[in-house]
């Protein structure tokens, strides 16, 4: 696998392949990577002829007050996994090479990014949507995936391709949980012994509020009041957010009417997970 530190290299190995016919296949990540990145690793290598992965953690999505410098990293060991999966190259920037002294163009992505994550991180799609604009420009991607885990930064990206003629198809990848069903995240690794009980609250949330759409409910201020009675119960868990929206705009809903995106945030000590699922309301 190639590793890449510096733009121009990658934009010139880019242009290499695309001149030889190349499909390349995208998977930008912040690293520390687990079993749901390899997949989306996996994937790209199934839909294009060359993979490349990015490693990068981005500090414009971060705020001052969050984890930017304790969040987990473990390059050697992360390009040691990529390469297990036989991902072709590696783009690895220095925080100097994206953000070099008078960089002030940021891509700010409007209505889908309000809601949920929004709320609660108000800088956080712009720091998305800018550094995955800079990597496409630096990767040349034709395709590139992302988790569902992050379903609201997988509308903004696909807005954003739309928006701005981006030649690039965006794909979803279904969410990768561990066994136990707690989703897969590199920051699990905050978590200790006794929150991890706490933090499975959220895929047993999701699944007990199918349950209650299968059997009939509709009005999600009732799906929303079970879902956090289940999450605060027993304690140990503080809910940032818990919605029901439309799965392409965002926007709340108040009666699920089609498939509609169940939204979870929630802080376990100082670890914020999040998860969600896609309600589906069979008609009776
Ligand atoms: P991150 O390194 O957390 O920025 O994630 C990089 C990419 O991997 C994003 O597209 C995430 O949505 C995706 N991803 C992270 N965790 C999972 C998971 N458990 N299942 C599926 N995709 C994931």
């Amino acid at each position: 696998m190639r590793r890449v530190e510096n733009i121009a290299d990658m934009q010139r190995l880019a242009d290499t392949w695309r001149a030889g016919g190349e499909r390349i296949a995208f998977v930008p990540t912040m690293g520390f990577l687990h079993e749901g990145h390899l997949d989306l690793l996996r994937t790209a290598r199934k839909m294009g002829t060359k993979s490349v992965i990015s490693i990068f953690v981005n500090p414009t999505q971060f705020a001052p007050t969050e984890d930017f410098e304790s969040y987990p990293r473990d390059l050697g060991g992360d390009l040691d996994l990529a390469t297990e999966v036989g991902t072709d190259a590696a783009f690895i920037p220095p925080v100097d090479e994206m953000y070099p002294e008078g960089f002030q163009t940021y891509v700010h992505v409007d209505r889908v990014t309000e809601n949920l994550c929004g709320r609660s991180r108000p800088i956080f799609f712009r720091g998305v949507a800018t550094v995955v604009c800079k990597l496409f420009h630096a990767v040349k991607p034709h395709i590139s995936i992302f988790g569902q885990k992050d379903f609201q930064q997988l509308v903004t990206i696909k807005r954003m391709v739309k928006d701005m003629n981006m030649d690039i198809e965006i794909v979803g990848h279904p969410i990768v949980r561990e066994k136990d069903g707690l989703a897969m995240s590199s920051r699990n690794t905050y978590l200790t012994q006794e929150q991890r009980p706490v933090a499975l609250r959220l895929n047993r949330c999701l699944k007990e509020a199918q349950k209650l759409v299968d059997s009939g409910e509709r009005n999600a201020e009732m799906i929303l009041k079970a879902a956090g009675d289940l999450l605060t119960t027993g304690g140990g868990a503080t809910v940032d957010y818990a919605r029901l929206c439309n799965p392409d705009t965002i926007e709340d809903v108040e009666v699920i009417s089609g498939p509609t995106l169940l939204a979870l945030a929630v802080w376990v000590g100082k670890t914020r997970l999040i998860d969600n699922c896609l309600l589906k309301a069979i008609k009776n």
